[in-house]
């Protein structure tokens, strides 16, 4: 079975397990989803309304994991308020026993500091980590998972892929238009390895984070 870890995209061309990530405000789906504050809707939205809305969200069984969630140095809003709010999530995650999925840009040693300070016991994964294999080793080296996806040609990127072990990567085709499927083979061919080993260290992966939620899925 095809897992796909974070995406936007509610349904795809082949039947997969995918972590929907919601978009602000939208009604919770039975299928499995995440939900969570994007730090770039913080000046878009009143903060109250999206935490009531998360909060909410979360009594769902489908909601598997909180996130995207996190910070972002490339946008202009306070940081102080971003770093609030990701503490916010890490707590919430910590009090409901989810997964964390963390959108970062240029703020993992804040964010790796947070979530040292908070312990909130759950899985966390960096999705769409676009950094050094340097970097993913700090993070795998705390026991963070690694988050890739999008096909990207520089030879950094490459090394990174080939450097992140199997254990601490999750697939995922975010906001992107390729098919899962597209993305296992991109990896595998990097990764110098078949298909179905992948297949079955994410499957694992996602056993690890989700629990036993996945055995409940059809085909899985
Ligand atoms: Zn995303």
């Amino acid at each position: 079975m095809w897992i796909d870890f974070h995406t936007h995209q509610s349904a795809g061309l082949l039947p997969a397990l995918r972590l929907y990530n919601l978009p602000a405000g939208e009604s919770f789906p039975t299928a499995p989803f995440s939900i969570g504050i994007h730090p770039w809707w913080l000046d878009q939205q009143p903060l109250d309304k999206l935490q009531n809305w998360v909060k909410e969200g979360l009594r769902s069984d489908s909601a598997w994991a909180l996130g995207e969630c996190g910070m972002d140095k490339r946008i202009a809003t306070d940081p102080s308020l971003q770093r609030g709010i990701a503490q916010w999530h890490i707590e919430l995650a910590a009090e409901c026993r989810k997964p964390l999925v963390f959108h970062c840009v240029k703020a993992h040693n804040e964010l790796m500091q947070l979530v040292q300070n908070i312990r909130p016991k759950v899985p966390v994964i960096f999705h769409g980590f676009r950094g050094s294999h340097a970097l993913a080793q700090t993070l795998i080296d705390r026991g963070f998972y690694i988050g890739i996806g999008l096909p990207r040609p520089t030879a950094a990127y490459q090394q990174l892929v080939r450097h992140v072990p199997l254990d601490r990567m999750t697939l995922e085709t975010d906001d992107g238009q390729e098919d899962i499927a597209h993305i296992y083979a991109y990896m595998a061919e990097l990764k110098r390895i078949p298909i179905e080993q992948l297949m079955i260290a994410m499957k694992q992966n996602a056993l690890a984070i989700f629990g036993d939620k996945i055995k409940s899925v059809h085909g899985s």
